[in-house]
């Protein structure tokens, strides 16, 4: 699953203004372009003027033609527009619903808000078994009014508590709302104030029924571009009203509980299958008595051995074993000693061999060692060891076994068949010489 990145869902028609403007030119800009709130460029700060703040003006009755600058305007986060949707959630969580978003230059590309997030949510990964009911709790910001309430007493208690919207019910019905942005056109056509607010609210309201799931209300929210929903019981009385910001958090927690669920999920399938796979490797490489590699995973190990070499310029050389009279050892003590012999002989060939030798199993008992980066001199010298150690063995029962040796050099240009023809010759060389002895072949 991809994130989008906040700069793919920012609003980029964003309105600006200069904190060495006026409040006036301010308050005429929000209403020309119907936005409830625009970024004030103070330098590289940006920072918000919203319409609680434009109530507060009116109020305390603050000269309109002041420039921006006297008021105490609150910064707004930033963030570069490559972050991901995930990384700024943390960011919504604050009073402001805003995130700046910024260019690689530092220059504003656009605004993010709880709507652009929303629209990027998938309703699919949603939960549909979550209803509204279950979060009403929550809405700690709803309000809901009489109709007939005075207009001026409300505005006081929007800005006493900082609600956004109050619902407007007459008999418990909701019958309107009344927002942040009634407010900016109250203001902006000097409304009577002492009028009820029914006179200003807007009017009908649509609502939705508590027992939706958080996905349908999403979906509603999505369809209408509604910042919050009005929530009805069964008979149509106000039951609350939840935003926009609270079903978003409810989303997102619940989304990155499944994507954490599905990640624990997916890492328990894949060590398993890792596992599976090491082990069917495993099987298919190695000779299960010996545990030393097989035939088919020496000829892959060769050719890669091979490559190293030629690239290079180094020198390699490979030893073939074979155990001296292992037929008598098999017809004296039975098959599993023989198997024991094996065994014994494995261990000790994988005790004196570098790490990088590689050893197997070619077949029966015998034994072929690659032996990288070493001369014919050294391989010679190390096969005269290897011959030693089998010989001072001692292995139960049958006491000392001992084995011949053939040993080649790699050339450039060479192939397995003949190398393994070479190291064949001198190992019935060695054979023909009495056993339990070294013979190479050029
Ligand atoms: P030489 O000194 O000439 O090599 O005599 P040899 O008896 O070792 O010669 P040969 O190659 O004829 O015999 C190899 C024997 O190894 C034949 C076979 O029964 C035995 N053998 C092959 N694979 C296994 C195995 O996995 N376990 C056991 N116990 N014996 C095996
Ligand atoms: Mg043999
Ligand atoms: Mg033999």
């Amino acid at each position: 699953m991809k994130f989008p990145t906040i700069g793919n869902i920012a609003t980029t028609s964003v309105v600006s203004i200069d904190i060495n403007k006026t409040i006036s030119d301010a308050i005429k800009m929000m209403f020309e372009s119907v936005h409830r709130n625009i970024i004030v460029i103070d330098e590289n700060v940006f920072r918000i003027l919203t319409v609680n703040d434009i109530l507060n003006i009116k109020i305390q009755n603050v000269d309109l033609n002041n420039s921006l600058k006297s008021l105490r305007l609150s910064t707004v986060s930033v963030a570069h527009k490559d972050k991901n949707i995930l990384e700024i959630v943390d960011y919504l969580n604050c009073e402001i619903e805003y995130i700046c978003v910024t260019n690689s230059d530092g220059s504003l590309h656009g605004l993010v808000s709880h709507t652009d997030v929303t629209s990027s949510i998938d309703p699919e990964t949603l939960m549909d078994n979550f209803c509204l009911q279950d979060f009403l709790k929550l809405s700690r910001r709803a309000k809901w009014v009489n109709k007939e309430m005075k207009t001026l007493d409300l505005l006081e208690e929007m800005i006493k508590n900082r609600y956004e919207s109050v619902m407007i019910v007459e008999n418990f019905k909701p019958i309107g709302i009344f927002t942040t942005k009634d407010v900016v056109k109250i203001i902006k056509h000097n409304e009577d104030l002492e009028l009820p607010v029914s006179n200003y609210m807007s009017s009908p309201v649509d609502t939705i029924s508590k027992n939706c799931s958080i996905k349908e209300a999403l979906a509603f929210l999505k369809e209408k571009h509604y910042k919050r929903v009005v929530v009805v019981d069964d008979n149509g009385d106000m039951s609350g009203i939840i935003t926009q910001k609270e079903l978003i958090s409810l989303s997102y927690s619940r989304w990155a509980m499944l994507m954490k669920e599905h990640h624990d999920e997916l890492c328990q399938i894949n060590a398993s299958l890792l596992n599976k796979s090491k082990k069917y490797e495993a099987m298919a490489s190695t000779d299960p008595l010996t545990g030393l590699y097989n035939r088919n995973k020496f000829l892959e190990l060769y050719l890669s051995s091979y490559k190293t070499m030629a690239e290079r310029d180094n020198s390699m050389s490979l030893i073939i074993i074979d155990i001296d009279y292992f037929k008598k050892i098999n017809d004296a003590y039975g098959h599993n000693v023989g198997d024991e012999v094996l065994v014994k002989i494995s261990q000790e060939l994988q005790k004196t061999l570098r790490n990088i030798d590689i050893v197997c199993r070619w077949g029966g008992e015998e034994f072929v060692i690659l032996l990288p980066a070493t001369d014919i001199d050294n391989a010679l010298f190390l096969a005269e060891k290897l011959r030693v150690h089998i010989e001072e063995l001692n292995i139960d029962k049958i006491g000392r076994v001992t084995a011949s040796f053939g040993v080649t050099r790699v050339v450039k240009d060479d192939d397995l068949r003949s190398i393994i023809e070479r190291a064949d010759k001198a190992l019935y060389e060695a054979k023909a010489s009495g056993r339990n002895c070294v013979k190479a072949s050029f």
